[in-house]
């Protein structure tokens, strides 16, 4: 009993779950409940690791953090084998709105690719309507719990396929009927985004908005990439432009004691770090599974060596996300709670990289707005 407590609760008190969020980067077939999981391969006669909800959850946890990548993507098979029927497609996008709201988001934008859930002879085109219907009734199943949320949908092309010009049409077709943005997923390393340069252009030549994942898998080259042949308004994590940036204490200043604000050093920016930062380029920062995936192996070892805080501390446009729920077994507000853990964080911090989301939306002006008032009242009204 005389030992110090040294993993005490978060030194915030008031109920985390309850702050509104916003979440940027959530993939659909990384965040589907096992008891789903469960029901829709008995229906389509999927063979699951096990068929227990809790230890099915677990096998995906363990699998995630096995650092086998094999293991880490075998998750996504059985994900994906349950999603390839329009009742599936439904299930899942409303189950995840409902999860979403019960997170606390307010706005969400889901990730999903669907050329992977052609299997059973669906189109294109209809698969993104399925998810959409699933989504509206999710919003809708919050509305009648008296709660809102906004959910939009990333049409996302695989980075090792070679369909991206079919993809980025098809989000332009249903920008009106759910589509929000675009994306390209997959294995980073060896797939640049320049290999999607065509379909970029036609984004761009259609004013539709792209984020690109860059700065996880690969580094400098692939945010560089991301930025020239993608022109992505956001960045997928981006977490490695952090390789861009040298930091020097001098002795005086490194002394144990400093609080966060001031224990950064002489900072220098390369030109990249310099473009991303200063033209505000929203990085979807997830915390948890860049641990995970070994994306932040290169700073250190836990999550306390994580960039983002002096990422965060230095100005860049840092915003706060879960990607895999399901294989990291993580919400926003677990995410939330880490940072406090970890760097202290209080009540502004998380307004902060709330706000920073809020603003990186793929949503006009005005929406985003009356969404940064919405938050800002919700805090205001805490104190
Ligand atoms: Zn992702």
């Amino acid at each position: 009993m005389t030992e110090p407590i040294l993993d005490a609760a978060p030194a915030l008190d008031f109920d985390l779950k309850s702050l509104p969020k916003v979440s940027l980067h959530d993939h659909l077939d990384g965040g589907l409940r096992p008891a789903t999981i469960i029901d829709l391969a008995e229906a389509v006669g999927h063979t699951l690791p096990s068929t227990d909800p809790v230890a099915l959850g677990e096998w995906f946890r363990e699998s995630a953090d096995s650092g086998s990548l094999v293991r880490y993507l075998e998750t996504f098979d059985h994900t994906i084998a349950v999603m390839q029927t329009k009742e599936g497609l439904f299930r899942v996008a409303k189950e995840f709105v409902e999860d979403l709201a019960d997170d606390g988001v307010v706005y969400g934008e889901v990730r999903w690719a669907p050329e992977q859930h052609l299997q059973n002879g669906l189109t294109l085109d209809e698969v993104v309507e399925a998810i959409q219907a699933g989504l509206d009734a999710g919003v809708d199943a919050v509305a009648e719990t008296g709660r809102e949320i906004q959910v939009g949908q990333l049409i996302t092309a695989m980075r090792h396929a070679d369909r991206g010009q079919e993809i980025a049409e098809l989000a332009v077709r249903h920008r009106n009927n759910g589509a929000v943005g675009f994306d390209i997923a997959g294995a980073e390393d060896g797939f640049l985004p320049a290999r999607f340069r065509d379909a970029f252009t036609y984004l761009a030549q259609h004013n539709f908005p792209a984020t690109v994942h860059a700065g996880e898998a690969a580094g400098l080259e692939s945010i560089q990439s991301a930025l020239v042949d993608g022109r992505a308004l956001r960045l997928g994590h981006g977490v490695r432009i952090a390789e861009d940036i040298t930091v020097e204490f001098d002795d005086e200043d490194s002394e144990e004691g400093d609080n966060a604000d001031d224990s950064i050093g002489m900072v220098t920016l390369g030109e990249l770090a310099s473009w991303v930062r200063d033209r505000g380029i929203a990085l979807e920062i997830c915390p948890s599974s860049n641990l995970q995936t070994g994306a932040i192996a290169g700073f250190g070892e836990g999550i306390e060596s994580h960039p983002l805080d002096m990422l965060y501390q230095i100005g860049f446009n840092v915003t706060i996300n879960t990607d895999n729920r399901l294989m990291s077994g993580v919400t926003l507000t677990d995410e939330f709670e880490l940072l406090v853990e970890t760097f202290d964080y209080d009540l502004d911090d998380l307004l902060e990289l709330t706000l920073n989301a809020a603003e990186a939306a793929f949503l006009p002006l005005e929406e985003k707005e009356a969404l940064v008032e919405y938050i800002n009242d919700a805090y205001a009204n805490l104190a």
